[in-house]
């Protein structure tokens, strides 16, 4: 199991929802260039194929974006709760990589407390 610092972990999250982010954008360019260039207004089985092939990029770009979001979301919640209440020090653990929530250990005194969980159980 791999362990990261806490701030190269939090990096690295924002590293990768941005990039479902760009994939999103991406989606949402192809969606606007085949209703510009292609188009809806064309009969029978091209129109068919088109109307589909939107739909598909459409329920990507909404799955992009969810996953934008879902990564985004944790890796906020979890920076505003990676400072030690023990001794004030900000990051000062290493995160197993994949694990929810988090269960932080501060290197400078030793002091526990688990981070990323939702609002409404903590
Ligand atoms: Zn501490």
């Amino acid at each position: 199991m791999q362990h990261l610092k806490f701030t190269r972990w939090h990096e690295r999250q924002l590293f990768m929802s941005f990039a479902w982010l760009v994939s999103c954008l991406m989606c949402g360019f192809l969606f606007v260039t085949i209703i510009e260039f292609v188009g809806v207004n064309f009969s029978g089985i091209f129109s068919i194929l088109s109307i589909f092939a939107l739909y598909l990029i459409g329920i990507a770009i909404i799955e992009l974006f969810r996953r934008f979001w879902m990564r985004f979301s944790f890796a906020q919640t979890c920076a505003t709760q990676a400072t030690c209440r023990s001794c004030g020090s900000y990051g000062a653990f290493e995160v197993r990589v994949g694990a929810r929530p988090i269960y932080a250990r501060c290197q400078n005194c030793d002091h526990h407390w688990i981070i990323g969980q939702s609002k409404k159980r903590g």
